[in-house]
């Protein structure tokens, strides 16, 4: 087996065991999997005009753990980015030697804990009676997940989906349309600057330990766009009645 082989491998087994725990039933979990990862570690969510960027995942000295998203992406490939950053946080991917080709197992792993292989194939085998694209179509439409992920997904699971394997994620947004699919909310992005553990700690702080509002509003204008405003505003304003006072 080479390492690609044994990263896709041990990455599907904890995939099944993943959602053995977290859910228990076979279901497309879809934007679920955001909660699942705000369970376990601190999520931050950035707008970064950066196609080739879709997020990350950072373990601070103490010990805790971050994953940013970057909303500037579809919802469809934020919530499979959320999937994959959940493997480098696994316990699955602490155990592996340093040759293991950890990449190539989150996006196993995404895969398969976004579209479970008893779950895709029965419906894939139910929809293509409709034609190929639009199974594909309805599939990436029920688990929230990229048209190219649902693609990949049936390819490795030995299906023989060859005659839309180029199809890029823009052109499947085309055949949609071309096919008389609704347009879908999940194929443009929600563009959001959130992170919520950081944003309590400032507040907190305010409120607690009398941390000055303009520094409370610096501190958020780049992760609380809006709390940081509300901030500033209450600043502006103490700022006018200092001024009638004096
Ligand atoms: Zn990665």
């Amino acid at each position: 087996m080479n390492h690609r082989e044994k990263a896709e491998k041990i990455a599907e087994v904890y995939a099944a065991s993943f959602l053995k725990d977290a859910i228990g039933h076979d279901l497309f979990i879809g934007s679920h999997i955001e909660r699942l990862l705000a369970d376990k570690v601190n999520l931050i969510y950035q707008y970064v005009e950066d196609e080739n960027y879709f997020g990350a995942a950072i373990k601070h000295q103490n010990g805790e753990q971050f994953v940013v998203l970057n909303t500037f992406h579809s919802l469809r490939a934020r919530y499979f980015t959320a999937a994959h950053e959940l493997w480098h946080l696994s316990e699955g991917s602490l155990m592996q030697d340093e040759n293991f080709d950890h990449e190539r197992a989150a996006d196993r792993f995404a895969a398969a804990i976004m579209l479970p292989k008893a779950l895709i194939m029965e419906l894939w085998n139910k929809f293509r009676k409709q034609g190929d694209e639009a199974a594909i179509l309805q599939i990436a439409d029920l688990a929230d997940v990229p048209y190219m992920t649902v693609v990949r997904r049936l390819s490795e699971l030995g299906e023989n989906v060859l005659p839309v394997k180029k199809i890029t994620e823009m052109e499947w947004i085309t055949v949609r349309s071309e096919l008389g699919f609704p347009i879908s909310a999940s194929d443009y992005s929600s563009k959001d600057t959130r992170f919520v553990a950081y944003e309590h700690a400032v507040k907190e702080n305010v409120e607690k330990k009398g941390l000055d509002i303009l520094i409370a509003a610096n501190k958020l204008s780049k992760f609380a766009p809006k709390l940081a405003e509300q901030y500033q505003h209450a600043a502006l304003s103490r700022g006018h009645v200092d001024e009638d006072e004096s």
